[in-house]
């Protein structure tokens, strides 16, 4: 096969394992965010999305049975840092609020990394021709989207509000 010999097939290997190291970690580490949460909504909101980010790694599971890759032993170094950064806010003495606030950025910049790296991954993929992996790394891109999206609005309605309130 082409693809085999293609350089471009190596990076993708890479950035697949990388990604598989972030879920991973991600999976770890959304349970305590959904502990530290104080609003219910937002808390079942990190509670889908662990669910959610579950059904991701059985993704890159079959991807790398399909292209016979590894997925293991690879840290990613990225998301480790974002999610220590995470943990150092749960250490902070943050009134309810202002912790809420704090937990959906740090989600974001989660959100934003996975983003990046599934959008990378699906054109490469893209470009070398492997169409059903492509298709799979795009689901899961619609999925940190949508992710996103819902942390804004979350961010938006339940903590500015009860803020206000308060
Ligand atoms: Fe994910
Ligand atoms: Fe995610």
């Amino acid at each position: 096969m082409a693809e085999e010999t293609n350089p471009l097939n190596e990076l993708l290997h890479e950035e697949l394992r990388d990604l598989y190291s972030a879920e991973t970690q991600i999976v770890k580490a959304l349970p305590k965010m959904a502990k530290a949460a104080s609003s219910p909504e937002l808390r079942r909101a990190f509670e889908r999305h662990l669910e959610e980010t579950k059904r991701q790694v059985e993704r890159l599971d079959q991807i790398g049975e399909e292209l016979e890759v590894k997925m293991t032993g690879k840290k990613c170094k990225g998301m480790e840092g974002l999610l220590a950064e995470g943990r150092e806010l749960m250490e902070e003495d943050l009134e309810e609020d202002a912790l809420d606030a704090g937990l959906i950025g740090a989600a974001q910049k989660v959100e934003h990394y996975e983003i990046a790296a599934y959008g990378t991954a699906r054109t490469h993929a893209d470009m070398l021709g492997y169409r059903r992996i492509a298709k799979l790394l795009q689901q899961t891109l619609n999925e940190e989207g949508a992710t996103d999206k819902k942390l804004t609005q979350l961010a938006e309605s339940v903590v500015n509000y009860e803020a206000v309130q308060a």
